[in-house]
């Protein structure tokens, strides 16, 4: 499509580009081809923008929002906040957000700069206790006339706007790529690996590839694509459940993905095997995305990355990774705006290897 002029900034959601990431796929020594959903071009800067979008225009629809009446509420670890004081600042809704304290200043700082108050909550506290930011938000609707709480663990437009434009988008850009000799391409997506927060991305693009279990529609992208949830240690979403219990009650500082209950929108029964991660490698896969690939990523996507690499290691995986053709999609949720203050990212920003340059600066800087 040749650009057009759009109406408002909620016309730049999504149509974020698949990119190779070759250099990378060698050093592991991959022949299928490795790929990457940069969701951080989107907008706000996130995969959840998408969700906001579509969560606030189907209740425009269904006449549940009323501008300069309704205020939106609305739990999230930050990303589908942005979207949605990001909407409602365009659409004239007052916005509040519950935050944990773990996310970061610079979503905090965002979401301020929407015009959205901001209600920080303890991290530790378990989401079904009333201080929970779930727990802060159905206070702050109970009070609050015109209150309205989307509620992205609940609302089928989650998953149901990744299976309508982040799947289709990413099956457009592997159906339109040509396989050529030095490209080759099996013409498909054959296998997603993603991080899960609320379960909405994984869900929806599972259904993009090959329908839903209970109700398959005749023709689907690749009944044999394979779905790779990607889950922090410490939360519970994997499955099977000993996949979470050999790190009960781990912490973790990513942000975005992982949690202690699983969300209504999150259907395990779509997702092929799980992966658990830690911080330490999926911030090293963050540096070495920079580094290598100039991609300035959130902390989930080097999650991604680094589950993708463990993955590669199992059966399936190795099939997959020997196959010159097969496509791994990849989807990096945000991007390191989120995280420039965090210690994780100032330390894998500023940990320079010393090289020979660095002699050479130094002696000209003696001059
Ligand atoms: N990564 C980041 C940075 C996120 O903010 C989110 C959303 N919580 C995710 C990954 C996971 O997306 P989903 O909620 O669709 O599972």
């Amino acid at each position: 499509m040749s650009p057009q002029i759009l109406d408002n900034a909620l016309g730049a959601v999504g149509n974020t580009p698949l990119v190779r990431l070759d250099k990378i796929a060698k050093q592991l020594g991959l022949k299928c081809n490795l790929l990457a959903k940069l969701e951080f071009l989107s907008v706000g800067g996130s995969i959840k923008d998408r969700i906001a979008k579509a969560m606030i225009e189907a209740a425009e629809k269904e006449g549940k929002l009323i501008p300069g009446q309704s205020v939106v509420i609305e739990p999230t670890s930050g990303n589908t906040g942005i979207g949605m004081a990001m909407a409602c600042a365009i659409k004239g809704y007052r916005c509040i957000i519950t935050l944990p304290n773990k996310m970061s200043l610079e979503k905090e700082a965002a979401l301020r700069a929407l015009g959205a108050e901001v209600v920080r909550t303890p991290t530790e506290a378990a989401w079904d206790s009333p201080e929970s930011h779930i727990g802060v938000a159905k206070k702050l609707q109970s009070r609050i006339p015109g209150g309205i709480i989307l509620d992205q663990y609940r609302n089928v437009n989650n998953p149901l706007i990744h299976e309508t434009s982040t799947g289709p988008e990413i099956i457009d850009a592997v159906i339109s790529t040509p396989s050529t000799k030095s490209q080759p391409s099996s013409g498909k997506v054959d296998v997603v690996i993603c991080g899960a927060g609320t379960g909405g991305t994984i869900s929806g693009l599972s259904r993009a590839m090959k329908g839903d279990r209970d109700d398959r529609p005749k023709t689907v992208h690749n009944p044999d694509c394979i779905i790779v949830g990607v889950d922090p240690k410490g939360s519970i979403l994997a499955v099977p459940e000993l996949l979470n219990a050999a790190d009960d009650g781990a912490v973790y500082v990513v942000e975005g993905i992982g949690y202690d209950f699983v969300p209504d929108v999150l259907s395990r029964d779509l997702v092929d095997s799980w992966i658990k991660t830690d911080d330490e490698e999926s911030f090293a896969a963050v540096s070495t995305l920079m580094r290598t690939e100039g991609l300035l990523v959130g902390g989930s996507s080097g999650s991604a990355l680094s589950g993708a690499v463990k993955w590669f290691k199992t059966e399936a995986g190795q099939k997959v990774a020997q196959t010159p053709g097969k496509n791994v999609v990849l989807i990096f949720a945000d991007g390191i705006r989120n995280y420039m203050s965090k210690p994780w990212f100032l330390s894998v920003a500023m940990e320079a290897e010393p090289s020979e340059l660095t002699a050479t600066i130094a002696s000209v800087l003696k001059e």
